[in-house]
């Protein structure tokens, strides 16, 4: 890094780019680690805040560093976090902190999609079912899809309780989780609600004049929230502008079905993560640190994977080319993806993307909330 790109005092007027001048800071000489390595010091001229080189660093405040592309692509091929830990030499502990970082890191790089998509396709709305902690706490991740390209445009988080058949003594440990550990209710709709204003948010900077249909499954949850728009919170032209249509589960699960896109994706979590296996001893512990798994796997999806499609003239490098995003554009900023720290400060998150950056999310059966170093938050 030749100079620092901001203040990373976000109380500065040098943290934000609008009006900062181009010889805002001084450099003050170097610090050395006992790694070896050199790092340059700097200090802002207007707060007079002192930083460095590391500062700005993915690896700021680590004291282990990992290969970050290794560490994904193992992630998305089914290893569990403690065959990562051996493969890397390394604690579950620090590989799960790892994840944490690049899911940081993949907020961050989401953040500006839906003001650089012309939205040009139909949508798909599902949630992934599969559960955290036992199987008396399942949940639903409520995924957004592009009909035509398979991109992910959104992953919202529904807390489930437990259904279907169970025995005497499973229903009596049920009701005994219903009293000690309450889930909070409709959450399914809120998720709903959620991923419709992200719609409604790709629909706004779109050229498209066409209605955008939306396609979901059955589910009664999911028409309240586009019917009552106006109480949900959402634009009001929403209801003009997108037509929900619905899908019965029994319809077969073929190309034609037009629940495919979810369809493709739930089979491919399935296989790709350990957690989700069926019948897997990986089951995720921790709400958080699933919904990070979870995030870095749908990164590698949309940025990452080649398009499913085997087209013979290789149009699509990857799902978010064939959503309409600019190859060019994608490769510039993932030259800096695993290298360059983001900063919450310098973003305006949605509910959920803050959530999960600041590990928000409650877990069934935890009685503390989870820890975070200070730095993660400025
Ligand atoms: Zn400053």
């Amino acid at each position: 890094m030749k100079n620092p790109p901001f203040c990373p005092n976000p109380h500065c007027s040098y943290h934000t780019d609008a009006g900062r001048p181009s010889h805002w800071f001084i450099r003050k000489g170097f610090y050395a680690t006992h790694s070896g390595n050199r790092y340059q010091r700097y200090q802002c001229s207007h707060c007079q805040r002192r930083f460095s080189s590391k500062t700005f660093h993915i690896d700021y405040f680590a004291k282990v560093t990992l290969d970050y592309h290794r560490l994904l692509t193992y992630l998305v091929s089914g290893m569990s976090l403690r065959a990562l830990g051996r493969a890397f030499h390394r604690s579950p502990k620090t590989i799960a902190g790892k994840i944490s970082i690049l899911t940081r890191q993949f907020i961050a790089f989401n953040h500006d999609n839906p003001s650089v998509v012309n939205l040009a396709e139909d949508l798909v709305a599902d949630g992934f079912e599969s559960y955290v902690v036992s199987q008396y706490f399942p949940n639903n991740f409520n995924l957004l899809i592009g009909k035509d390209s398979q991109f992910v445009y959104d992953l919202t988080y529904a807390y489930l309780r437990r259904k279907g058949a169970m025995t005497d003594a499973q229903k009596k440990l049920a009701v005994r989780y219903r009293v000690t550990d309450p889930l909070p209710a409709g959450q399914i709709q809120v998720s709903f609600t959620h991923l419709l204003r992200t719609a409604a948010g790709l629909l706004r900077v779109s050229s498209r004049k066409t209605l955008l249909i939306l396609h979901t499954d059955e589910k009664k949850e999911y028409v309240a929230p586009l019917a009552g728009y106006a109480s949900a919170g959402l634009p009001d032209p929403l209801p003009l502008r997108i037509l929900h249509r619905q899908t019965p589960s029994s319809v077969p699960r073929t190309g034609t079905n037009p629940l495919f896109p979810a369809n493709y994706i739930d089979r491919d979590i399935r296989k790709d993560m350990a957690e989700h296996h069926r019948e897997t001893v990986c089951f995720a512990r921790n709400v958080n640190a699933s919904l990070e798994r979870l995030t870095c796997y749908l990164f590698h999806h949309n940025f990452i994977k080649a398009f499913r499609i085997n087209r013979a003239d290789r149009t699509f490098s990857s799902h978010a080319v064939a959503a309409g995003l600019d190859a060019r554009f994608i490769r510039k900023r993932l030259a800096f993806l695993f290298t360059r720290r983001a900063f919450f400060t310098r973003l305006s998150l949605p509910l959920p993307g803050e959530l999960l950056w600041r590990r928000g999310y409650f877990t069934p059966r935890k009685a503390f909330c989870d820890c975070l170093p200070a730095y993660v938050l400025a």
